[in-house]
């Protein structure tokens, strides 16, 4: 009957750190002993490959996503209401406020459906903002230039 329960330390060297397969070929893992050495071999514990501990670290999450995140500009994403091929105005507009949209906006509401009715909505907004600015704007430069009557120039 063996009441002590060092076989949790089983494969852990004395940092801790698990290993397994000696390079002397003895062993498969690396036996705790009351030195640093392998109980089994007597290898030092470096011998023994180190295993994969990632899973002891606390990062958690972004490791099932990370196939987009190579690229740094993550908006350029059609499901986020990013057009691949601007044609007119208003697509190039819509592109050119998704980036800050989505630094600002992303980070609260990281689903991409309702990030996409989001933006829409916004966009529509900010479009309607920036075609009331341009008519006052237009107003502004009408009423500011000396322009006699009749001659009007054309953007
Ligand atoms: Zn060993
Ligand atoms: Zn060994």
């Amino acid at each position: 009957m063996a009441l002590h329960g060092e076989n949790l330390k089983m494969g852990k060297d004395v940092r801790g750190i698990e290993r397994g397969k000696c390079a002397c070929g003895e062993c498969e893992d690396f036996m705790r002993s009351d030195g640093a050495t392998c109980g089994y071999c007597g290898c030092l514990p470096t011998r023994h490959s180190k295993k994969d501990a990632r899973y002891s670290s606390d990062s958690v999450g972004s490791t099932s996503g990370a196939r987009t995140s190579e690229s740094p500009e993550k908006w350029k994403d059609e499901d986020l209401g990013w057009f691949p091929n601007p044609k007119g105005e208003y697509t190039e507009f819509s592109n050119s406020i998704l980036p800050k949209f989505y630094l600002s906006f992303w980070t609260t509401c990281p689903y991409k459906e309702r990030f996409r009715r989001c933006f829409v909505t916004e966009r529509k907004r900010q479009w309607e903002v920036r075609e009331a600015l341009k008519a006052i704007n237009h107003k502004l430069v009408f009423v500011t230039s000396d322009n006699p009557s009749g001659e009007s120039s054309s953007a």
